[in-house]
């Protein structure tokens, strides 16, 4: 049966009255679900027209099927989907707020040889409430709700190629930045790619102002094609063109991803070559050290070679800063976490 969160308020007043429903009720749902609450404790519909709402829609929030955190305060979630699917969606705390991680597919097809969401390929999409569902709960593990809202920002950087998931993706985009309820920014929300060159010039089409974030992690298409199986469709040259083209129609700065790999992409020539390429862009270099998965024989490079890869394009004018990985003591890398409540469940 359908998640009624899937539905923006209008759209599902329409749908209400399609089905016989107060379409006032519609309102008080949503309002109740955005809290973070169970369908079962709204008390303000009788429960004959609960149940007349129970005919036509999924109304529950997914289930917390583990939790683990971290010495740095980073929260990890294994949520299970009403299918027996565990996703991730982690909460990280920082000085200006709270970052929701949440994840836009079940597995992924991407296939990226340093990452652990891949590992058994991609089972299936989230729909835009499942996306939903999972802000809804930080914040509700935050203590926050609609009113006090305690997650400031959202990172589509969980499991799953978010633009491999287009309309589900921008529809959760949609509802999540509406006025009503949750009403988190665009310039809040970060969507991360590994470079699907016309889903991100759609994206910009679309009227979309997400900040874009592309998963570089090489600066050239040979090293790339080594480690992502994408570059054998886009090239660099291809994904920088459209990430030219979402700023020129966002003006927001791109941020690329790079994550070093110990003898892959660590090089003082990679340096150069980055270099050459993001030159004169308005753009910031995230540069991060590996987050081992042991399923793969990719290794971190050392602290030494990380910093001094991050100096050398400041030295030439380049904003990148080393990112501190949080949550590593909880199977911090994508994907980790899922996997172990699986083998477990
Ligand atoms: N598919 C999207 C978003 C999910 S991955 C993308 O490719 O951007 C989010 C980020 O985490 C990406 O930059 C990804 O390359 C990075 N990542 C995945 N596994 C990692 C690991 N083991 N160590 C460090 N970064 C990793």
């Amino acid at each position: 049966m359908d998640n009624i969160l899937n539905y923006s308020l209008q759209e599902l007043k329409d749908l209400f009255k399609i089905n016989g429903l107060k379409p006032f009720r519609a309102e008080q749902v949503l309002r109740a679900l955005y809290d973070g609450k169970n369908f079962s404790s709204i008390t303000n519909i009788p429960q004959i027209e609960k149940e007349s709402i129970l005919g036509s829609f999924n109304c529950d929030l997914p289930e917390i099927a583990s939790y683990q955190q971290s010495v740095d305060g980073t929260k990890k979630y294994a949520i299970k989907l009403f299918d027996g699917n565990i996703i991730e969606c982690v909460i990280m705390q920082y000085k200006y707020g709270n970052t929701v991680c949440v994840s836009t597919q079940v597995g992924c097809a991407m296939g990226c040889k340093f990452c652990a969401s891949t590992l058994g390929g991609k089972v299936r999409d989230l729909t835009a409430g499942e996306i939903l569902a999972q802000v809804i709960i930080a914040n509700r593990e935050m203590g926050g709700n609609i009113k006090d809202r305690k997650i400031t920002n959202i990172v589509l950087m969980g499991c799953g190629e978010p633009l491999d998931n287009y309309n589900n993706v921008t529809k959760f985009i949609m509802l999540v930045s509406a006025e009503k309820f949750i009403n988190i920014s665009q310039r809040n929300i970060s969507l991360s790619t590994c470079g699907l060159v016309p889903q991100i010039i759609k994206l910009a089409d679309d009227g979309f102002k997400v900040n874009l974030t592309i998963s570089l992690h090489a600066s050239n298409d040979d090293d790339r094609k080594v480690i992502m199986p994408i570059a054998r469709v886009y090239s660099i040259k291809d994904i920088l063109n459209a990430s030219d083209y979402y700023f020129d129609k966002t003006k927001r700065r791109v941020y690329f991803e790079y994550t070093l790999v110990k003898g892959v992409n660590d090089s003082e020539k990679n340096v150069k070559e980055l270099a050459n390429l993001l030159k004169g862009k308005v753009c910031h270099v995230n540069v991060i050290n590996l987050n081992e998965v042991k399923e793969r024989n990719l290794k971190q490079t050392t602290k030494k070679v990380a910093e001094d890869f991050v100096q050398n394009l400041n030295n030439v004018g380049i904003s990148a800063t080393l990112r501190r990985s949080l949550g590593e003591d909880i199977d911090g890398a994508c994907g980790q976490l899922r996997k172990r409540v699986m083998e477990e469940l």
